[in-house]
């Protein structure tokens, strides 16, 4: 599994989870997240 923002391969000490609209996604870091997060409002 990567991180759906930036790409980096997630493993269990790094997988930073987070709920968006019902579905589950899988980052980095909590960085990634708010830019997932942020780039799908954007456009
Ligand atoms: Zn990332």
């Amino acid at each position: 599994m990567n991180c759906e923002e930036c790409g980096m391969e997630l493993t269990e000490e790094n997988t930073y989870r987070r709920v968006m609209q019902g579905a589950e996604h899988y980052f980095c870091c909590s960085d990634c997240a708010d830019s997932y997060q942020k780039g799908k409002g954007a456009n």
